[in-house]
């Protein structure tokens, strides 16, 4: 029986699309009782017949994206060489969840970038100004319109995308069909070889796929829904500094080493933030954080 290991394409419950290394999909399920791999996963697979397999083990990965609150834990995707924020000057995002994404990334080893699609709408000046702040910490914001320059999606991202994977995240209605529809020409084929393999119905929009960009199946985009509730239970509060670029350049000069940057006397991170050299927005989504897990431990731990 053929064996090796496989590429998780698609995940939906126990049923899993994964890739051999001949390109072959096979419909595959977890061993035991447990369906732990998420897609990016690389599995040690087994044929057992006609296009199917047992899925004996995951290999160690080099980075997970997840979210968690207090109830559950919901993996994005495995092994990932950058998140890309996806973005539009309308419908307006909420800056909460980008930061939100930004700190689940930085927690994970992974670079991002942002992406402002929808340059032509009113408003752009103003939702571009919004990012400012990231700009300033040493994030990537490339800005576009995929309505007015189709090919703005090969022009300015294919360089960052080519030979990597790449996650896409971001609010609906943003245009991230709109982004797989100009990179992929056969973005439906794709979709649909998914959806009838999983047996899902016409879209599955409640888990990650996996998209080959080129022929020769180096680069490949993800695509995830769930930008909503991005919690971050995971990222302890003392390491949440770390993973936030404009709080971090301050945080070694506060008077106490334990400070929480709240309100303690002789806090850097308040005197930039009273400065302006850290946003106002910035502070209070940092807070809302910490407030997130005062909230989970004050409710008792309800991890199963
Ligand atoms: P998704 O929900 O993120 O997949 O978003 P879609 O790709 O379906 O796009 C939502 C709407 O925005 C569609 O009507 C697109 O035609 C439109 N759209 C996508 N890109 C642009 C753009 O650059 N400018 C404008 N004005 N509309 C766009
Ligand atoms: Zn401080």
């Amino acid at each position: 029986m053929a064996a090796g290991i496989a590429i998780v394409v698609a995940g939906h419950g126990r049923h899993y699309l994964v890739e051999d290394a001949q390109g072959r999909r096979h419909l595959g399920h977890p061993r035991g009782k447990k369906s732990e791999a998420v897609v990016g996963d690389r599995v040690r697979f087994e044929v057992t017949g006609d296009a199917s397999a047992v899925i004996e083990a995951i290999e160690p990965r080099r980075n997970l994206l997840f979210r968690q609150d207090a109830w559950k834990t919901k993996a994005f995707a495995a092994n990932l060489d950058r998140l890309l924020v996806w973005l539009a000057v309308d419908p307006s995002f909420g800056e909460s969840q980008l930061a939100r994404a930004l700190i689940a990334a930085e927690s994970a080893g992974i670079a991002t970038t942002v992406v402002l699609n929808k340059t032509d709408l009113a408003g752009h000046a103003e939702q571009a100004a919004r990012l400012g702040p990231y700009r300033a910490m040493g994030y990537e914001v490339v800005e576009l319109s995929l309505k007015t320059r189709r090919d703005a999606a090969q022009e300015r991202l294919a360089p960052l995308l080519k030979g990597a994977t790449t996650l896409v995240l971001g609010p609906s209605g943003a245009g991230k069909s709109s982004l797989i529809n100009a990179l992929l020409p056969d973005a439906g084929a794709q979709v649909g070889e998914i959806s009838r393999a999983l047996n899902s119905g016409r879209h599955t929009t409640t888990s990650s796929q996996w998209y080959w960009l080129d022929r020769e199946h180096g680069s490949a985009l993800i695509d995830s829904p769930g930008f909503q509730s991005f919690g971050l239970q995971h990222v302890e509060p003392a390491s949440l500094v770390a993973c936030m670029p404009d709080l971090r350049a301050h945080a070694g000069d506060c008077r106490f080493y334990n400070c929480t940057h709240r309100r303690e006397p002789g806090c850097a991170v308040v005197s930039a933030v009273q400065q302006g050299a850290i946003s106002e927005s910035r502070w209070r989504i940092y807070r809302e954080l910490l407030g997130e897990h005062d909230a989970t431990r004050d409710e008792g731990p309800r991890r199963a």
